[in-house]
């Protein structure tokens, strides 16, 4: 008989943990480091701490669980247990509580896998704290620590926080890896000067040359890599009156693409229509990069293992994740994949992130099957003499 995970143990836990910092809205607000965070992260101890397994905290917050007296190596499953502000009950947690799910089954079957996976719910992935530096703040810190060379590879499940599977008509999505995402700040200066006595081509209005350029992101950003998407969230002009043309301008860009050598491209792009714009504007500017988080590429043996567990149970398309995740860190140490669930409506950091609950036992159920494939082939090193007879 294949392995089952338990279904109404799944839902229940994950109904639970999101009463734990509910609002009446039923927004969550588990922000790292918050007493609500803490006590979503004590239950998560407390619910694996049962006859036969171990859970313990590391110095920076994650909370780890095996089987008591393992030596390892262990294949690590998890995803994170934080939320934005007022944010959804299924970003991260489901990841987490798939993750229990699977070595609670592994380990009352008795397999001898259970010995060597370990579950994880990270400390603070969203970063909404100040000092947390843009969040990944748990797997950054594993990552750099010595636990890291007692793992064989990562899993993650996730919730899509998208429409493309929901309007594809697709159950379950092997992530191919996560966009690189950069930022940069256009400063533009002009000249101040008398908004109805100075004509147009006397000008040197620095606010046309920020408002061209944030008008024209989409098809600088398209023309160089269609699957790549970006962002103008901030703009401002200086003085800032109605009557007087703008002497100095600023906008904020972000922009995301599925490789670094995209994002190369397009940040060339960028710089040439930026040089471009502010010649005909008789201004000067400035693309200044002030940060880079690099594409995550996942490991291909760990994806075809992924793909395969998912296409086993049901409607499968490799996706792209334009969001950040703890797996993007963690793919630099270990070999890593990731698979997803709609997201109905594609909500997400927001009270109304939902997902069937068919569709969530079926990603707990297609991790199980991928845990079960990817352990077995990443423990089988050469040299190792884990036995392992499923
Ligand atoms: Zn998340």
């Amino acid at each position: 008989m294949p392995l089952r995970i338990n279904a109404a143990r799944l839902l229940s836990d994950l109904t639970h943990l999101s009463q734990i910092g509910a609002g009446q809205d039923g927004a969550l607000w588990r922000v790292a480091g918050t007493k609500a965070d803490r006590a979503g992260r004590d239950w998560l101890d407390k619910t694996m701490r049962v006859e036969g397994l171990h859970t313990r905290y590391d110095e920076t917050g994650n909370v780890f669980s095996r089987r008591e007296d393992t030596t390892g190596p262990w294949l690590l499953i998890g995803s994170h247990a934080d939320t934005v502000p007022a944010g959804g009950h299924l970003d991260g947690a489901y990841g987490v509580i798939a993750a229990m799910e699977v070595l609670r089954t592994l380990h009352e079957a008795d397999h001898p896998l259970a010995d060597h996976v370990e579950t994880v719910a990270w400390f603070d992935e969203e970063g909404v704290r100040p000092e947390s530096a843009g969040g990944l703040v748990g797997s950054t810190a594993l990552a750099g620590s010595a636990h890291v060379d007692d793992l064989v590879g990562y899993l993650e499940i996730h919730v899509e926080q998208g429409r493309r599977m929901e309007e594809g008509g697709l159950d379950l999505a092997p992530v191919t890896g996560i966009v690189g995402v950069r930022r940069y700040r256009v400063a533009v200066s002009g000249q101040e000067n008398h908004a109805g006595t100075t004509m147009w081509a006397d000008r040197q209005d620095a606010g046309r040359v920020a408002a061209r350029v944030v008008a024209g992101l989409k098809d600088v950003i398209l023309a160089v890599d269609p699957k790549g998407i970006g962002n103008a969230g901030v703009i401002g002009f200086g003085p800032g009156a109605a009557n007087v043309v703008p002497g100095t301008a600023s906008a904020e860009l972000e922009v995301r693409a599925s490789s670094d050598t995209a994002l190369d491209d397009i940040e060339t792009a960028l710089e040439a229509d930026l040089s471009r714009i502010a010649a005909e504007e008789n201004c000067a500017a400035e693309l200044v990069r002030v940060s880079a988080k690099p594409a995550a590429h996942f490991d291909r043996r760990v994806l075809g293992v992924v793909d395969e567990a998912c296409r086993g149970r049901g409607r499968t398309d490799h996706l792209l994740s334009y969001a950040g995740h703890d797996a993007s860190v963690i793919s630099t140490r270990l070999p890593t994949a990731m698979m997803f669930v709609p997201s109905t409506g594609g909500f997400s950091h927001s009270h109304k992130e939902h997902t069937p609950d068919g569709q969530l036992v079926l990603g707990a159920q297609a991790l199980l099957d991928a845990v079960l494939k990817a352990a077995p082939m990443l423990l089988a090193r050469p040299g190792s003499s884990v036995a392992l007879a499923a």
